[in-house]
């Protein structure tokens, strides 16, 4: 968007807070009596799939709609996603009375085309991969003027997602370890720099699936480097970081006190605990704290919150996966 600073700070995530209140939904945050047990710490649960659009997205997508100039507004914003932070740009915008242009290949299914476009947005459907839809969106930013929002990568993304970590704070004080989902690092950073904002002491942990974990291999190698891609039942956590990355690599590799790989399997063991259990519906993604706490993955310092993000998956692979499936490959074979 506009010059990028070089990092997002807990008072850029205290103007984010201010700026979209009223906008997104503070989300529950409970105690799971069952993880304590397993754990023998005190567990809490940061239920943001019941976010609006059923995912935090909509906090940087909202933060970032409502920092554009009038001129910007009016001109538009494009993104080429068409997971949830196409859905969260699709709903920011429209709330906002603004455009929210989505780029997709056409090999994107149906029901996730109509679900942008009941949300609001314009969609053009382009090529036959992301690489060609984001062609697009660089096309209609260069010509039409358009503000690209991207999903993660961006000063008012990150913020907005660092909402989420204040929410944390306030509901939950004497937090000692934040357990989160992370891909690109929008989300981990924008919490990582809330909560130590707040608590330099506290631990946060980013979790994420073995199958192309990009920002992993990069921090390993000190570098934004690209991994191939897997699918995996945590689908919100794939794609890559940008080699050209301005934000969260280095907010990741400062902020974050460790970062661990799930088996697909265990992914699934935490997506049919949070329902048989919890009696909560919640993506792969969303699932990954549950699924490090009840395998013994971490060593922490309670009290622990582990942030359920979303929960934007297909009900039929979501039922095979509660009634023992344990993999999309299986998934798809079953
Ligand atoms: C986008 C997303 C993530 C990962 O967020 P990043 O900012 O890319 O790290 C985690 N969970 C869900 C449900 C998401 O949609």
């Amino acid at each position: 968007m506009c010059a990028q600073p070089a990092s997002v700070s807990i008072d850029d995530i205290r103007a984010a807070s201010a700026r979209i209140a009223g906008r997104v939904l503070r989300t529950p945050m409970v105690p799971s009596a069952i993880l304590q047990e397993r754990t023998g710490a005190l567990v809490h649960l940061k239920l943001e799939h019941y976010q609006t659009t059923g995912s935090f997205k909509l906090r940087g997508a909202t933060n970032a709609v409502l920092s554009l100039t009038p001129a910007q507004r009016a001109r538009g914003v494009v993104a080429a996603s068409t997971g949830n932070h196409g859905r969260a740009l699709a709903h920011a915008a429209k709330a906002e009375g603004a455009v929210a242009t989505i780029c997709m290949s056409r090999l994107v299914p149906e029901n996730k085309v109509a679900e942008i476009r009941r949300l609001g947005a314009e969609v053009r459907i382009v090529g036959s991969s992301q690489d060609e839809a984001q062609e697009e969106v660089d096309r209609l930013v260069a010509e039409k003027g358009m503000v690209m929002v991207p999903p993660f990568d961006d000063a008012a993304v990150i913020a907005g997602q660092g909402t989420l970590g204040l929410e944390i704070i306030e509901q939950l004080p004497q937090v000692a370890t934040v357990l989160v989902p992370l891909s690109g690092g929008g989300l981990a950073a924008g919490v990582a720099a809330a909560v130590k904002g707040a608590n330099p002491k506290a631990k946060v942990i980013g979790l994420t699936m073995e199958r192309g974990a990009a920002m992993k291999a990069s921090l390993d190698v000190g570098h934004p480097v690209q991994v191939e891609e897997l699918p995996s039942l945590a689908d919100s956590l794939g794609g890559g970081i940008g080699l050209d990355n301005a934000l969260t690599f280095a907010m990741c590799r400062d902020l974050l006190d460790d970062v661990l790989l799930l088996p697909e399997a265990e992914i699934a063991a935490g997506m049919r605990h949070a329902y048989a259990v919890e009696r909560e519906i919640v993506e792969g993604a969303g699932a990954v704290g549950i699924a490090a706490l009840l395998a013994g993955r971490i060593r922490f310092a309670g009290p622990v919150v582990a942030i359920l993000s979303g929960r934007n998956v297909d009900m039929t692979l979501h039922r095979r996966i509660v009634n023992g499936a344990t993999s999309v490959e299986e998934e798809v074979a079953a």
